[in-house]
């Protein structure tokens, strides 16, 4: 990345060092990368390099309305401290690193969308938060991508429960017709963004939605994403 807005500053990990957008090299070399061989769709690791065209099992039985998914990191320690930190802490100065570290993944990726569009949360939610975490995040997007930025286009339709205590089925039917998008999106490509990649299904659900409304391609980016672990 060229564009450095930031000065050296005590790396937000370690306090110990300074470094670039509040990380030193030293604590950037440990966030955990997501790396491949990946599913083209889903971006879960796999075992083996997969066939060119070949999707993963669980993209095989039940393929996400996202067109692919891309994330620079695996859900896990230390990203998954700073996220949280972010997240819950309303510590803004985190918000800005996070979303250097996703511009600097975008970048390098030369990903491209017409619109980027943080994923919504529920009204509730957000009067409790005071902010969406995913915004900062589609903002550094849509800032590389020369892309708009829409925070505006889609609204979460009722505070649906959290999903993580639900199971795989009622996830579904609890996503079902859970995103409002404001107006047509023909021939348009989509980006949206998340903080975490859970199971994909709020992706998922967007992505569904968007492309009711026309939408040719969605593509689903994550800061992290959240990997199952092998059986
Ligand atoms: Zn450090
Ligand atoms: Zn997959």
């Amino acid at each position: 990345m060229n564009k450095r807005p930031f000065f050296q500053q005590p790396c937000r990990l370690c306090g110990r060092h300074e470094g670039w957008d509040g990380l030193c090299d030293g604590c950037r070399a440990m966030l955990p990368t997501l790396h491949g061989p990946l599913c083209p769709v889903c971006a879960e690791p796999q075992p083996h390099a997969l066939p060119p065209g070949v999707v993963c099992g669980r993209c095989q039985r039940r393929l996400p309305a996202f067109d692919a998914l891309f994330a620079p990191y695996r859900y896990d320690y230390p990203l998954a401290e700073l996220l949280h930190h972010y997240k819950y802490g309303k510590a803004l100065g985190d918000g800005a690193l996070l979303a250097s570290l996703l511009a600097g993944f975008a970048h390098h990726k030369q990903g491209s969308a017409d619109l980027v569009v943080p994923v919504p949360l529920a009204k509730e939610r957000l009067a409790e938060r005071g902010f969406n975490q995913c915004d900062a995040l589609a903002l550094a997007l849509a800032d590389i991508m020369k892309s708009v930025f829409s925070p505006k286009l889609c609204w979460r339709k009722r505070n649906t429960p959290a999903q993580a205590r639900l199971d795989l089925t009622a996830r579904r039917r609890n996503l079902d017709d859970a995103f409002g998008v404001e107006s047509r999106l023909d021939g348009l490509c989509v980006a949206i963004v998340d903080d975490v990649a859970s199971s994909g299904s709020t992706l998922s659900a967007l992505a569904f939605s968007l492309k009711k409304q026309g939408a040719k391609r969605v593509e689903a980016w994550a800061l992290a994403r959240a990997v199952s672990p092998k059986t």
